[in-house]
């Protein structure tokens, strides 16, 4: 189709960026222009008068007002071509606040209402597999995990309570045998979208949270949940892809001046994670022969999902306020340095 011969003209990394609506009505944004062709333009607030703008290029922007729908149609192509046996990782990047749940779960306090990406993939997988079924019979696996401070922790344990996050030691290739990345977390079979929505709950119940001057819900670690769908055709032949989601911990630099002990490690492990992400990204972009995928837990987990013949979408999540610049400015950045 269509969309896979640009892909295969682009390569395989992609780049959008979504922009929060400003939390107050009337508040000046640091967002000046928004091009139908992925351009952005963002203007420093400090500079509004003379050359305070500048121009970031992406493969597609969604501004303020973009639904969670219009989101998802442009997400599609990637989710449908991991029932065509592709491994899929889709991360959302950017500062706390900026988005990143939003996008990949939906809004805060678990309402059904405007489902992110993480609900939407499995629907429409199910639906796929329905539509295919005479041809292809598939299974649909998901595990859960959160990386914090670099330790990997399985969020769907049934009871979390007796197993105590179970931390998890290995990780191997989600086309191994078995075909699970992450053998010793819990592997829950679904079958419809009430199973995924039980699982959610379950999942962000157990997820790591603590405060920070930011946001006293904000999210220090990653989540990744992995989709694994096993296919089987008539003539016998196994198919065997992932799609991991991630929803990363928050990208803001931490004044060192204002935390220490216990959060300045937390920062410093983000950083670190981060980082090696773009590291990786980079690496695979400019298509160089050493990918340093062992320097983090995540992309180390990732591995069989960025490179080779995978597809990568990076969400860019930014918040508009004036006083968010600085972190605006960072996540261009690294939006720019792995497209
Ligand atoms: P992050 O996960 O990056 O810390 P959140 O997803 O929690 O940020 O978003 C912060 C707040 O803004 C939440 O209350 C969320 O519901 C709201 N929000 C974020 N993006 C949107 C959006 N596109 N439309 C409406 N509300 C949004
Ligand atoms: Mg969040």
């Amino acid at each position: 189709n269509l969309y896979n011969m640009v892909q295969d003209l682009k390569g395989n990394i992609r780049v959008y960026c979504r922009i929060r609506p400003a939390f107050s009505v009337g508040a000046r944004s640091t967002i000046d222009f928004i091009g139908e062709d992925g351009s952005l333009v963002i203007v420093d607030p400090l500079k509004r008068q003379r050359d305070g703008r500048r121009v970031f290029q992406f493969d597609r922007v969604f501004d303020p007002t973009a639904t969670q729908d219009a989101v998802f149609k442009d997400t599609q192509p990637l989710i449908r071509s991991v029932m065509d046996g592709y491994n899929v990782c889709i991360f959302a990047y950017g500062q706390t606040g900026s988005g990143k749940t939003y996008t990949m779960c939906g809004p805060s306090g678990g309402s059904t209402k405007d489902m992110g990406i993480n609900y939407l993939a499995l629907n429409d997988l199910f639906q796929m597999s329905n539509k295919r079924k005479d041809i292809i019979t598939y299974d649909i696996y998901v595990q859960m995990v959160e990386i914090y401070n670099e330790q990997v922790r399985d969020l769907l344990a049934e009871d979390s309570s007796t197993t105590k996050y179970p931390f998890l030691m290995a990780i191997r290739s989600c086309t191994s045998e078995n075909g699970l990345s992450l053998p010793d977390a819990t592997v829950h079979s679904v079958k419809s979208t009430a199973d995924v929505l039980n699982l959610m709950k379950l999942g962000e119940l157990n997820r790591h949270v603590s405060s920070t001057a930011i946001n006293n819900r904000s999210s220090r670690s990653h989540s990744v949940l992995t989709i694994h769908v096993h296919g089987n055709d008539l003539s016998g032949s196994i198919l065997r892809s992932c799609l991991h989601l991630v929803d990363l911990a928050g990208s803001e630099r931490v004044d060192k001046s204002e935390v220490t002990g216990d959060r300045l490690k937390e920062a410093q492990y983000i950083n670190k994670s981060l980082s090696c992400l773009g590291d990786v990204i980079t690496a695979l972009a400019q298509k160089n022969s050493h990918i340093p995928y062992r320097n983090s837990k995540l992309t180390l987990l990732l591995q069989d999902s960025l490179g080779g013949h995978a597809k990568t979408l990076m969400f860019a999540h930014l918040s508009p306020e004036d006083d968010s610049f600085g972190e605006t400015i960072s996540t261009l950045k690294f939006a720019q340095r792995v497209s």
